[in-house]
């Protein structure tokens, strides 16, 4: 079983998160650090630590991941100019908080994908 990050405590708002969208399979909150003018998590309720760990059990509520990510999009008004899903995994990926977690970023060109 994996260990609890912050993040589940922002699901059972026990610290407080600017939370902009919340069901019975996700969660959405506006990042504490933002790397664009518009910067949203969007995170399982249930405690799944990385990509690495999903199963097939899972895939709904990661659909759910991509049509909240389409509705905040929209909400956020970047849907028509775009913007970024980000999904990071371990190390080399950059996973800070293992509690897997999309990033929704947009609101100005993002430029290229890698910066290196
Ligand atoms: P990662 O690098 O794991 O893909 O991204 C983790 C993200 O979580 C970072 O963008 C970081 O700013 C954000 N984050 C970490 N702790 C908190 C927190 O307590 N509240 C919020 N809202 N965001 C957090």
């Amino acid at each position: 079983m994996a260990e609890e990050t912050i993040f589940s405590k922002i699901i059972r708002k026990e610290i407080p998160a600017d939370v902009v969208y919340q069901d019975d399979l996700v969660t959405a909150f506006r990042d504490i650090n933002p790397r664009a003018p518009s910067h949203i998590l969007i995170i399982p309720n249930k405690l799944i630590a990385t990509v690495n760990d999903m199963e097939a059990d899972d895939e709904l509520t990661m659909g759910r991941m991509f049509t909240v990510a389409k509705k905040l999009a929209k909400e956020e008004g970047i849907d028509q100019d775009g913007y970024r899903l980000l999904v990071n995994c371990n190390a080399h990926g950059g996973q800070e908080v293992y509690h897997v977690h999309m990033h929704l970023v947009g609101g100005r060109p993002l430029g290229p994908m890698l910066i290196n």
